[in-house]
Parts: structure tokens; C-alpha cells; sequence
């Protein structure tokens, strides 16, 4: 049988692609050994109220530890647990460490603490969301409030309008939910006060721009001003200099978050730094 260059051209791609399938199909098998293993691990950043200086609450963060190689940045796997449907279980493994984690707080007392958790579009669209969701709250009895959800504001174009009466259900039943990135995207304003969201995160982009770039500083003080006139909270990411702390609580940013007050850190260290002895621990810079 005679076959023509475009023929075999087409057969080379469809090897390729069956390739590309395997792995990702390899790929997806180890992710659900690594969550069988807990090889995932959850990282705690301090969120910080700008006004007090106090730890307000951290944001959770995965951390793929896997032996011999190490610990992997969530950034270089995300995107293909998104291509092959397993970000979801990710996610709800993170929820569920969270919840753990706030209900050994709550068994001390704390009653303030929250941790903010992030939420893909693809995690956010499926049909057992918000079942699935209320589930893993109630199981370890955390109450809705001392979750946050964090979307990223890309996600927000992208999401079906059930989707978005989901999250409004959501906001309904006491979740907090927070725009993630912002600025980051191309989000539309006209969409952004339609939203049933309760704080802006602004994209870390913004205060390393900031340095030797000054019509930066206009924009985070519109970004903080544009928050407050609609009735939201904002929280600044990417904090990682006194001088930052400083202009942000000048224009009155509500909250902070960066390398300047902590990385991410292993929950049980975070306990240790943050969250013995009082309540709420001021933060001492040291
Ligand atoms: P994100 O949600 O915007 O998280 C903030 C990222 O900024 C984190 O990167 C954090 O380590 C980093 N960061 C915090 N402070 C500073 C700072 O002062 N300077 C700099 N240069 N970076 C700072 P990380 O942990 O590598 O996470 C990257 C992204 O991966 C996250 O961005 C989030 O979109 C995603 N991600 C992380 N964990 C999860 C998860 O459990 N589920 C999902 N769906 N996505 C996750
Ligand atoms: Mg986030
Ligand atoms: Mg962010
Ligand atoms: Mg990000």
C-alpha cells in the first residue's frame, strides 16, 4: 500500500498524541498515589491586618513533597492536573486540610483564625461542588465563615452563570469569597461590582512594579480606593519590603501578604510561630 507524505505525516501525529495521552494518563495515576501518600502538603502564608499588624488569617498553599526529588511549586503541575480533571480532588484534599486545621484551632479556643483556600475554575464547575463542599465543612464541624475561597480573577470571565449563582449561594451561606490576581487579567469593572465577591486580592505584579516605576503607587492607591467605594476589603500580595508596609497602610490597604512578614510554611510551624500561647499573636518582626 502506497502511503502519501500526508499520511504518514498524520500517523507520526497521532503516535505523538498517544504519547502525549500515556503520559498524562501517568501523570494522573501518580497524582492519586501522591494523594493516597500525602505526599501533598499544606503551606500556610500569614495574611496580616494592616491596622493592628496582627495575624489575621493565612492562605493555604500545596506543596508536592515527593521523596528523593523534593519539594515541587504548585505552578509547574496545576495547569495539567487542570487538563486531566484531577485538580478537583487537589483542591478538595487542600479543603479538608484546611478544615482540619481550623478544627484543631477551634478545639483551643481560637475562634477568629481563617484560612483561604484556592479554588480552580475547572474545581469550581463541577455539578458536586457545593454538595461536596458543605460535606467537608460540616464533617470536621468548621463553621462557613472562617473559609475563604480564593478564584482567580481569569476565572471569573470564564465562569457559567449557574456557576455564579453558586458562588452568591455560597457568599448566602457565610463563605467568604476573594478575587484573586487582580490585575493580573483583563477583568471588565462593569462585572467586577456584580460579583458576589467580599475581597480583592491584588496581584503581587503591583508593589515589585512599584520599585523605580512611581505612577505605580497611583494604581494601587485607585486599586485600594476603587475596593473600599464598592464595599469590599482588599488584601495586598507580593509583600516583601518595610517600605511596602508602610505606603500600604498609609492609603489604608486593609490587609498584606508577602515574604516581607512570612513564606509559606508547614502548617505545624506556622501553629508554632503564629498561633501558641494567645489567640491572636501581634506579629513581632523578628
Ligand atoms: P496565588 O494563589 O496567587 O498564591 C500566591 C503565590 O505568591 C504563592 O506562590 C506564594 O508563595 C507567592 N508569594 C507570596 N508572597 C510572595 C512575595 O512576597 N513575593 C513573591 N515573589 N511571591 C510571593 P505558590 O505557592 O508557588 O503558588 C502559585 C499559585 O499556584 C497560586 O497563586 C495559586 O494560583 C496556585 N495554587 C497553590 N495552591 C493551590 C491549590 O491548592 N489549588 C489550586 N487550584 N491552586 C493552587
Ligand atoms: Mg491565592
Ligand atoms: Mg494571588
Ligand atoms: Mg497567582
Amino acid at each position: 500500500i502506497a502511503k502519501s507524505i500526508e499520511g504518514e505525516a498524520f500517523v507520526w501525529y497521532d503516535e505523538r498524541l498517544l504519547k502525549k495521552i500515556q503520559m498524562e494518563n501517568e501523570y494522573k495515576k501518580r497524582m492519586q498515589y501522591a494523594l493516597e501518600m500525602e505526599e501533598f502538603k499544606m503551606y500556610l502564608q500569614p495574611k496580616i491586618d494592616l491596622a493592628t499588624m496582627e495575624v489575621a488569617g493565612a492562605e493555604a498553599l500545596v506543596r508536592w513533597d515527593i521523596p528523593e526529588v523534593g519539594i515541587i511549586p504548585p505552578d509547574s503541575y496545576i495547569p495539567l492536573f487542570e487538563k486531566n480533571g484531577s485538580i478537583a480532588d487537589l483542591d478538595f484534599y487542600m479543603l479538608k486540610k484546611a478544615c482540619a486545621y481550623l478544627r484543631g484551632q477551634l478545639d483551643r479556643g481560637n475562634e477568629f483564625f481563617s484560612i483561604s483556600v484556592n479554588f480552580s475554575r475547572v474545581t469550581l464547575c463541577q455539578q458536586t461542588f457545593h454538595s461536596t463542599l458543605l460535606e467537608i465543612i460540616n464533617r470536621f464541624g468548621v463553621p462557613s465563615r472562617r473559609i475563604e475561597i480564593e478564584v482567580t480573577e481569569s476565572a471569573f470571565n470564564e465562569l457559567p452563570y449557574p456557576v455564579l449563582l453558586m458562588l452568591e449561594r455560597l457568599k448566602d451561606e457565610g463563605f467568604r469569597i476573594s478575587m484573586d490576581d487582580f490585575g493580573a487579567g483583563y477583568s471588565n469593572l462593569n462585572m467586577i461590582g456584580k460579583l458576589p465577591i467580599q475581597i480583592i486580592k491584588l496581584d503581587r505584579e503591583f508593589l515589585k512594579e512599584m520599585d523605580g516605576h512611581e505612577n505605580m503607587r497611583g494604581i494601587v492607591i485607585c486599586a485600594v480606593d476603587l475596593a473600599h467605594t464598592m464595599g469590599l476589603e482588599i488584601i495586598c500580595e507580593g509583600v516583601e519590603r518595610e517600605e511596602h508596609v508602610h505606603f500600604l497602610q498609609d492609603i489604608g490597604c486593609d490587609y498584606a501578604q508577602g515574604f516581607y512578614f512570612s513564606k509559606p510554611i508547614p502548617g505545624e510551624t506556622f501553629t508554632e510561630k503564629y498561633l501558641t500561647g494567645e489567640m491572636r499573636v501581634p506579629l513581632s518582626n523578628s
